[in-house]
């Protein structure tokens, strides 16, 4: 999809003998672009069309703002209603109110998103890839019934509740948090940690060990009218800080059976909502890369060393390329991957390794773009110091770099690693 971003033509001149030839303007260059191989191209006409609504709002309406709320560790409640009229509420889900649409435009819209701030891209992905989609995913018919079309509409927002302090990567081997079944009812005890969107959504998604067979159930709770359910922001975030991140506890709370996802009976049900967020975290951390790397190319066709753009020179030069090579890879990773869901082929380890490959490019990416805006890359006002710091949570979460190695090394090798 061509950027609407315009380069400035460089209008410098330069002293006798040249003088004749500088006075010809020069040939506008060319506006940073990361779709180099046109993948956009593989999306239909309607689906692009979505893209480019997604798109506009970004740049019209989020770009502008988004510095100070990151700055100011905040959210812009104010965006909600026209994020609610983009009508991506439950993308890549069908029925239920959703959006419907394949899991490749969900992919895109994410990456789109990062693309502007990684963190609106994050809010969305919580809501509607970790929230919605474990109700998709693991809920009963009625249950999705009832609570996704509000959740579509954008009426309710989601989390989603894994990680607690004390256990993190090894969620799936014991978590602490525990429901106990009184006749129709579930006390649920422990704390999560980490969870986006938490300290002001309506639903949460909590995943508890059930004492009586140890296995891993998912809850739904409603945030704001639970008894015994409370919520503290995490503060001095350096990522990420437009998402805001809750530390829950759950102190005798009690839901009824009608909320216990009827689908969600072990942890391998609730992998089967990370695999798809997984997925979805690789398309952000290319779009993060994206913004990073389209804001670096700016500077460098603007900003004079020596007389000269520094994109100029073939050091920077070389650094741009590099850029480029590392989301270009990531862009034709996504997309086979986004192919493979269609086919119905998608693994655990497809997902695994696309997230790992996506998040260290990232990470390669963002710190190349704020080496070549030399002393403005660490000033937020550049943009590209935000990219750099979100990359650092698009590393870790979702299952850090570990994690996701030990998933592919489990299926390359047969042999599994976990301890
Ligand atoms: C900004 C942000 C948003 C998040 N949002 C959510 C959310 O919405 N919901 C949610 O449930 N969680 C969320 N998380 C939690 C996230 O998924 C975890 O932080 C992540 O899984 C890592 O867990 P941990 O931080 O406890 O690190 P730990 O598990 O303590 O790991 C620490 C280090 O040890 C390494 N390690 C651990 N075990 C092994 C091993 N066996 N072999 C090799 N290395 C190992 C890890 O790779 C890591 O480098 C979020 C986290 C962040 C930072």
């Amino acid at each position: 999809m061509p950027t609407t971003t315009t380069a400035p033509t460089d209008t410098k001149t330069t002293a006798s003998p040249a003088a004749a030839k500088a006075a010809k303007p020069r040939k506008p260059l060319p506006a940073p672009n990361s779709d180099f191989y046109d993948v956009y191209e593989t999306l239909s006409a309607e689906e692009l069309k979505a893209l480019k609504d997604v798109r506009a709002f970004m740049e019209a309406q989020v770009a502008p703002i988004i510095t100070k709320y990151w700055a100011d560790d905040a959210f812009p409640f104010e965006l909600l209603p026209a994020v609610k009229a983009l009508n991506i509420g439950g993308l890549g889900m069908k029925g239920y109110g959703c959006r419907g649409g394949s899991l490749a435009l969900f992919g895109f819209v994410s990456m789109e998103m990062a693309r502007v701030d990684p963190s609106f891209s994050t809010f969305f992905g919580v809501h509607n890839g970790l929230a919605m989609g474990s109700i998709y995913l693991d809920g009963s018919e009625e249950q999705k019934q009832k609570w996704l079309p509000p959740m579509a509409r954008m009426e309710k927002i989601g989390c989603f509740g894994l990680t607690e302090p004390l256990v993190g990567s090894g969620a799936g081997r014991g978590l602490l948090t525990t429901a106990k079944r009184e006749g129709d009812t579930w006390v649920l005890n422990g704390e999560k940690r980490w969870i986006g969107n938490a300290p002001w959504c309506d639903v949460s998604v909590i995943w508890a060990r059930d004492v009586a067979d140890n296995q891993v159930k998912g809850f739904i709770v409603e945030n704001k009218s639970t008894p015994g359910f409370s919520v503290e922001k995490i503060e001095h975030k350096i990522a990420l800080k437009v998402v805001q991140n809750g530390h829950i506890t759950l102190k005798d709370c009690r839901v009824p059976e009608a909320n216990r996802l009827q689908g969600g009976n072990s942890f391998r049900d609730t992998a089967r909502v990370l695999k798809v967020t997984r997925y979805m975290v690789a398309w952000m951390a290319t779009g993060c890369a994206m913004g990073a790397y389209e804001a670096a190319l700016a500077y460098a066709q603007t900003r004079l060393q020596f007389g000269k753009p520094i994109g100029s020179f073939q050091l920077v030069q070389d650094l741009l390329a590099r850029m480029l090579g590392n989301i270009t890879a990531s862009q034709c990773l996504v997309t086979r991957m986004a192919q493979l869901h269609a086919e119905g082929k998608l693994t655990d380890a497809h997902a695994a390794l696309s997230k790992a490959f996506t998040t260290v490019k990232c990470r390669e990416t963002v710190a190349w773009a704020r080496e070549l805006l030399g002393g403005n890359g660490i000033v937020l006002d550049y943009k590209v110091a935000r990219y750099f710091a979100d990359a650092e949570a698009l590393y870790s979460y979702e299952g850090t770099l570990q994690m996701q190695n030990l998933i592919v090394g489990k299926a390359v090798t047969g042999l599994s690693a976990f301890v």
